[in-house]
């Protein structure tokens, strides 16, 4: 049996960002081990996030944004954002980077192959590959879903799902100057659907059709939806563009309340330890949250002493929300024109990113019809505890 201070059980999002944050701290004196049933980097993902003034992986940012759209109900505007930048980075730069780092350093090794089982064996956590196992301090994992084993079923069972087309077109009709960050479609009645759009260049971009609902569509739905809206929107019929990559995703919006360990020593990481945003899915600025929080605990305490990824009461903002959209789809609709109409762009991030005050939070939820919400408080109330 092979010993290490610390297994990175998954290569992805939060697996990478810790071994990077690892790599430049003292804790690099570590020997830790990085397993992956694939370490090849391929640019399937687009991770998108907003920050004030410091993002993460700065030299690894694709492109950012100073302007943003939402359309809803026939009001379509642009507004500048003021103190956020909208970033985006993708998932190949990011993996070819910080692997290509690791594989430089003598303390980490990097393994690539599916892993089978995480246990612990009384003493210390394992984790199992076909033929062999590795024992560590701590196992840090993005791999096994937390809730696998549990009785606890979610209430609300909400996933965002989306599919997307990166092309290339024939004519210049993006306007790269701004991305688009909410176009609604109500036509849509089985929850909330709305086109992102990333434009990259006068001549690309990603446009995806995403869903917040409780069933996935067939893939050749998506696609419909977004060549019709490069159609009624770009003049863009299929012969004026090639499709360079697609990109499809389901993010469970989770309503259980979240849970640090695996099994013991075993550290849940990213996605399946809890940390997306429910109501929105955003994930990658809240992995860096975790993964700080990781490395500080481990330098000054030599422990984890895990915190929860949100405060109560905006947890409990998304447990509404999750439950309107759910149950009232037309009413959240009605949320989410309120909520761009009467707020700003910055004050909506703010609130999203869990960085505004409570008077801020009660300006924002004063700016959208109450009634829903108080039908969810009543609804919820017996999850709203357990979270
Ligand atoms: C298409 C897509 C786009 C997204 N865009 C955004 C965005 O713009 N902004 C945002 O904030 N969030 C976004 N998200 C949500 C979230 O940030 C990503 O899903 C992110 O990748 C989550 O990181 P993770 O480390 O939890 O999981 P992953 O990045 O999926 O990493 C898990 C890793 O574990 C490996 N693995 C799994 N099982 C095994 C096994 N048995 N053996 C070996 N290896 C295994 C996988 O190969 C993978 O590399 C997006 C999600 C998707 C799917």
């Amino acid at each position: 049996m092979q010993q290490y201070d610390y297994i990175i059980a998954g290569a992805g999002a939060s697996g990478l960002s810790l071994a990077s944050k690892m790599l430049h701290s003292p804790l690099s004196e570590k020997k830790i081990l990085v397993v992956d049933q694939s370490l090849t980097p391929s640019n399937d993902k687009t991770w998108c996030f907003w920050d004030a003034d410091n993002p993460p992986f700065k030299d690894l940012i694709y492109r950012k944004w100073k302007k943003a759209e939402v359309s809803i109900f026939g009001n379509r505007s642009i507004e500048r954002l003021t103190n956020y930048t909208y970033y985006c980075l993708r998932s190949g730069d990011f993996r070819n980077n910080i692997l290509s780092n690791l594989k430089d350093h003598p303390n980490f090794d990097l393994l690539e192959t599916p892993i089978k089982e995480l246990s612990f064996n009384g003493s210390s956590p394992t984790l199992h590959t076909d033929t062999n196992s590795f024992e560590a301090d701590y196992i840090f994992q993005s791999c096994f879903n937390p809730w696998d084993n549990a009785e606890d079923q979610p209430r609300h069972p909400l996933l965002q799902h989306f599919l997307g087309w990166e092309i290339s077109a024939s004519k210049p009709v993006f306007d790269d100057s701004f991305f688009t960050l909410m176009d609604f479609d109500q036509t849509f009645k089985d929850g909330i659907a709305f086109i992102y759009l990333l434009s990259w260049s006068k001549t690309s971009a990603l446009i995806e059709y995403t869903i917040f609902s409780d069933s996935l569509l067939n893939k050749k739905q998506y696609e419909e939806k977004v060549s019709l809206y490069l159609s009624n929107r770009f003049n863009l019929k299929p012969i004026d563009y090639s499709i360079e990559r697609k990109e499809f995703g389901k993010i469970p919006m989770e309503d259980r309340p979240h849970k640090p360990w695996y099994k013991p020593g075993i550290f849940n990481l990213g996605m399946v330890g809890g940390v997306t945003k429910p109501s929105t899915g955003y994930t990658f600025k809240r992995i860096q949250k975790q993964t700080d929080a990781v490395v500080g605990d481990l330098l000054s305490k030599g422990e984890l002493q895990p915190q929860p990824p949100s405060k109560k009461r905006f947890k409990a903002y998304d447990l509404w929300l999750l439950q309107i959209i759910d149950q009232h789809p037309k009413d959240a609709l009605q949320i989410f024109n309120h909520l761009f109409k009467n707020n700003s762009l910055d004050d909506i991030f703010r609130f999203l990113a869990e960085e505004s005050s409570i008077q801020d939070d009660l300006k924002i939820m004063s700016s959208v019809p109450y009634i829903p919400f108080l039908r969810a408080i009543w609804k919820t109330r017996s999850r709203l505890r357990e979270l």
